[in-house]
């Protein structure tokens, strides 16, 4: 049950990552998680690649492949394990095969979470806060009960968060969606990607989901 995990920024990434983890006891592997355990145990790599972390700069490949590989090795992964947020580019996704080829780990499927950009953009510019008290709603997710009066403290004065405003998430789409195209042509090539409607109801969705780890597994 080896699966690479994709969607854009606001496809329920997440939610879907937690009930897989959740259903079939596999760990969940974010990048994050894997150069936080790496620098923690201070493995070599972790330690070359805090450096790098440290100036700001972006860990080279070739450390963040070497992290992947050690991680990968471990035996709570024999399994199967969640990738998620790696490969982000077409030299990891290379990287990532000779890598489970060798621990004879091949991906099983690449689950790709398809949502519309322009739902995208609703469900992540709808976040607003109250100017007066900080309470956070969402258009959709969660109004105000009245239009436009805070529940909390009955302001009427809201901001939106630069992260949530149109542009800056129009333009995380576009950068997500050139990222994401190559490496969902890469594992078209090799049949084994599946791609689900992420525009249906969470449960839906993950329905969808087991449906896809079962034939595959
Ligand atoms: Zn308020």
């Amino acid at each position: 049950m080896n699966l690479i995990l994709m969607g854009l920024p606001g496809a329920g990434k997440g939610t879907q990552a937690e009930q897989i983890v959740d259903a079939y006891g596999i760990p969940h592997i974010s990048t994050g998680d894997m150069f936080r355990a790496a620098v923690e145990k201070e493995t070599e790599l972790g330690l070359k690649a805090k450096t790098y972390m440290d100036a700001g700069n972006l860990v080279p490949d070739e450390i963040t492949n070497g992290i992947v590989r050690e991680r990968l090795s471990e035996p709570d992964t024999d399994k199967g394990f969640l990738l998620d947020g790696f490969p982000r580019t077409l030299v990891q996704a290379e990287a990532l095969e000779d890598i489970t080829n060798d621990i004879n780990k091949p991906i099983d499927a690449v689950i790709y979470i398809e949502v519309n950009p322009d739902i995208l953009m609703e469900r992540l510019t709808g976040r607003f806060i109250c100017k007066n008290c900080g309470a956070t709603y969402h258009k959709i997710n969660k109004p105000t009960k009245v239009p436009g009066v805070c529940d909390r403290c009955g302001g009427t004065e809201f901001y939106q968060r630069e992260d949530d405003k149109p542009e800056t998430v129009a333009n995380r789409i576009k950068v997500n969606t050139e990222l994401t195209e190559p490496l969902l042509s890469f594992y078209r090539e090799r049949n084994v990607l599946y791609t689900v409607n992420g525009e249906d109801d969470v449960k839906d969705v993950f329905k969808d989901v087991q449906g896809i780890i079962e034939k595959t597994n």
